[in-house]
């Protein structure tokens, strides 16, 4: 994409799909754009509007279940998602996100719901204690190493088919399921992740790998105080999320001596 054209983002039906702040992660990606000189528009299409299908990057955020049903219905009626993709755009997607992205999800009664097929992953009940708390991941995206820090709260698990890998490896909470250690998923410029935050914001440079996937290498932030709050905000949240679990090891420790 030529350096000087605008990129679109649109944020996909924030009055169902918005929990823990997960529509930041549109003001994150305009405002590291404009932060470089480039141009840049963000949409917020509500549900009763249609998703255009030739924006650039389309976020979808965190839901409770029944607006995530009705969301995931609205989009699948729409078929708005699986063209922008056909037609090179970037999907971002946070936890009831990420379950409609994919091929299936279950609503309060254990039935399955379709899901737009965007990835190969199909999400269940996880069983026992909602997985809440701070998350923090090693980054398994391809080019990307480093940490990248978040916040869960979801009862949904979610199995990986083979279409897809893993966006990170857990360090700290849960991710998709109980069992396997590792969080969200990605194939070509669909990537989908259990962590809120928004986590555009605690991890600039998840935002930047974004943004990259649509205008390929950019130039530096110049701003100082724009890069150094980023730093400091990301360095923050990893250091919470180690002393959250040392906190939870301290305290199982305590439930088990206590029998
Ligand atoms: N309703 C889904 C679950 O509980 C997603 C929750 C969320 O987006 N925070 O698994």
């Amino acid at each position: 994409m030529p350096v000087d054209s605008e990129v679109t983002i649109v944020t996909v039906y924030p009055d169902l799909l918005g929990t823990y702040g997960d529509g930041g992660n549109g003001s994150v990606l305009r405002g590291r754009l404009v932060a470089r000189g480039m141009r840049a528009s963000l949409l917020e299409i509500r549900s009763s509007t249609p998703v255009p299908e030739t924006a650039d990057i389309y976020l979808l955020g965190g839901g409770e279940d029944a607006p995530q049903i009705e969301a995931a219905r609205r989009l699948r009626a729409s078929g708005a998602l699986s063209k922008a993709v056909a037609n090179g755009g970037v999907v971002f997607a946070v936890c009831a996100g990420l379950q409609i992205i994919g091929e299936s999800f279950v609503d309060g009664d254990d039935k399955p719901i379709d899901g737009l097929g965007l990835l190969d992953l199909r999400t269940t009940k996880m069983g026992g204690p909602r997985a809440v708390g701070e998350i923090l991941l090693e980054s398994s995206l391809p080019g990307y190493s480093g940490r990248i820090s978040g916040y869960e709260n979801h009862s949904g698990g979610t199995q990986l088919g083979t279409g897809v890998k893993a966006m990170g490896r857990v360090l700290v909470g849960t991710g998709n399921d109980r069992h396997s250690r590792c969080d969200g998923a990605f194939s070509g410029k669909v990537v989908a992740t259990y962590l809120h935050g928004p986590v555009l914001a605690r991890n600039p440079k998840l935002a930047d790998y974004l943004l990259k996937l649509i205008v390929g290498e950019m130039p530096a932030i110049q701003d100082r105080t724009l890069v150094q709050l980023g730093k400091q905000l990301h360095g923050d949240r990893v250091a919470a999320a180690y002393r959250s679990e040392s906190k939870r090891g301290v305290l199982s420790a305590w439930r088990s001596l206590r029998g």
